[in-house]
């Protein structure tokens, strides 16, 4: 898997601050995407033993509320694995906090991935232009914000943000 940055602290990409991993590789083409440059899966940085190394680092402060994987899709098919494995450990070395992923797919479409098992919130959906939207945490009103334990859907919110 290719990435494009790590941002060590984000207050735009879930709740609380967080560290979030921008991740290559995208199949979506939404018109008026904001990140065309990470549709390329090859575009970006190798995401190798010293950017893992640095994620695991950055989550490590108590005030880092959890990781978010975007991109690009975190969920385009050459990334899944990748993307399982690091939740995984997240959630094996930092119990405490979550794991928010972005993902042009509906939630009806990727429900049955194993991520799905070790994740807290999904927000789904591609960007439809003329639905754009400025609330936090997405980018156009189709886009639902989706909360789940254990693979189950808890809640879906619209609305809240
Ligand atoms: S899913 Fe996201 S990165 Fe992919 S084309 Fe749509 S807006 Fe761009």
């Amino acid at each position: 898997m290719n990435y494009q940055k790590i941002t060590p602290i984000s207050v735009a990409d879930g709740l609380g601050c967080r560290v979030v991993l921008w991740v290559s590789g995208c199949e979506h083409d939404c018109v008026g995407c904001h990140n065309p440059d990470t549709h390329d899966a090859e575009s970006g940085y190798l995401f190798g033993e010293e950017a893992e190394n640095r994620l695991f680092e950055l989550l490590q402060p108590e005030y880092i509320a959890g990781v978010t994987f975007s991109g690009g899709d975190p969920l385009y098919f050459p990334n899944v694995g990748t993307i399982t494995r690091l939740a995984k450990r997240t959630r094996s070395e930092f119990p405490k906090k979550d794991i928010w992923v972005y993902t042009g797919y509906l939630y009806e479409e990727v429900k049955d991935l194993e991520l799905m098992q070790y994740i807290d919130v999904l927000v789904d959906g591609k960007y439809e232009q003329d639905k754009r939207c400025v609330g936090q945490f997405y980018g156009s009103t189709n886009q639902r914000i989706i909360f789940l334990k254990n693979g189950r859907v808890q809640n879906i919110d619209y609305e809240s943000y």
